[in-house]
């Protein structure tokens, strides 16, 4: 194996670089040769300051192993959730290292991500994907099993009027994953295309400028990660229903919360899910249509023109041919 491989090096500037070290495999984890990475609006977040994180960026990806302790994975296609808990502290021992103190996330925190021909992760983290499913739907596991993280959080009896606002890729995969267990789904974006392709299971769909009349929802989604996207929230919610929040926002919001205490709202943050619900929800649900997300797919070396892409108001999802 080669001791440099190439990569999306964020060092303050993205670059593509062919001489990154090939990530060392620590004992329990595994070595995998990246098939297809997606550009995430975190990876976007990131280079604009969030975290302060320097290194390759990247967490969804399919790819296959190359080297682990047991050889049983080894040729096995995965995907793989991004936390690494460190395995031995108190949260760990309670099974949620999802909050471990010491956890790195992969291509987030402490960790080289899957921009890059080789990225390491535990095995306890991967999961083997079916053959049946093909690389484009797989892709999409990490946002879908964020949004299926709602329906663990949160029980959806079915009858909710539910509104999810942000017609970009995590609002549409929110309103798809709400929409395989309830009846009113509601999505308010920006962008009649993104709103015409996220139409599925009845979903409806509004621009932003007549959100007024979704007033008095049961449970809304805010998935814009922008402070108008909050205070819409706010004020789409009826009293005491319940308000997820779904998008890390990397600039401090000036929001009015007083509404939240008149209307006894509930507000759940909701970050990651578990790849074992997205992976059944693909299989469950073969015509949702993740497909339609893909708006490009670059090679590894034409990274920067990749996220240009991505920064576009059109784009969902911009995958990057590794290794295929
Ligand atoms: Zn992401
Ligand atoms: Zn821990």
């Amino acid at each position: 194996l080669a001791a440099t491989m190439a990569a999306a090096l964020f060092d303050g500037r993205l670059r593509y670089v062919t001489d990154h070290p090939v990530p060392a495999r620590k004992p329990g984890w595994a070595l995998i040769r990246v098939r297809t990475a997606g550009i995430c609006k975190t990876d976007r977040e990131l280079m604009k300051g969030y975290r302060e994180f320097r290194g390759v960026l990247g967490h969804e990806f399919i790819g296959v192993v190359e080297e682990s302790d047991d050889p049983v994975w080894t040729g096995r296609r995965v995907a793989g959730e991004i936390n690494a808990a460190c395995g031995c502290c108190e949260w760990c021992a309670q099974g949620l290292g999802r909050h471990c103190p010491h956890r790195t996330t992969l291509g987030i925190v402490n960790h080289d991500g899957c921009l890059a021909e080789y990225c390491v992760l535990p095995v306890a983290n991967l999961i083997e994907i079916p053959a049946t499913i093909p690389d484009e739907r797989a892709i999409l596991l990490e946002p879908l099993s964020a949004a299926c993280e709602i329906l663990e959080q949160l029980p959806v009896r079915g009858e909710e009027r539910i509104v999810v606002i942000g017609d970009g890729r995590l609002g549409i995969l929110c309103a798809w994953a709400l929409a395989t267990v309830a009846s009113d789904v509601t999505l308010l974006g920006r962008h009649a295309g993104k709103l015409a392709l996220a139409q599925w299971r009845g979903i409806k769909t509004a621009l932003s400028a007549d959100f007024t009349t979704l007033e008095g929802a049961d449970i809304v989604v805010e998935a814009t990660g922008s402070g108008q996207g909050i205070s819409a929230a706010i004020k789409l919610c009826r009293p005491r229903g319940v308000i997820i929040l779904k998008s890390t926002v990397a600039q401090p919001q000036n929001i009015n919360l007083a509404p939240i205490v008149i209307n006894e709202l509930s507000v759940i943050g909701s970050r990651c899910g578990r790849f074992g619900d997205g992976l059944q929800m693909i299989q469950d649900f073969p015509d949702m249509p993740l497909p339609k997300m893909i708006t490009a797919r670059y090679p590894l070396a034409q990274v920067e023109d990749a996220f240009i892409r991505a920064a576009r108001s059109d784009a969902l999802k911009v995958l990057l041919d590794i290794s295929l």
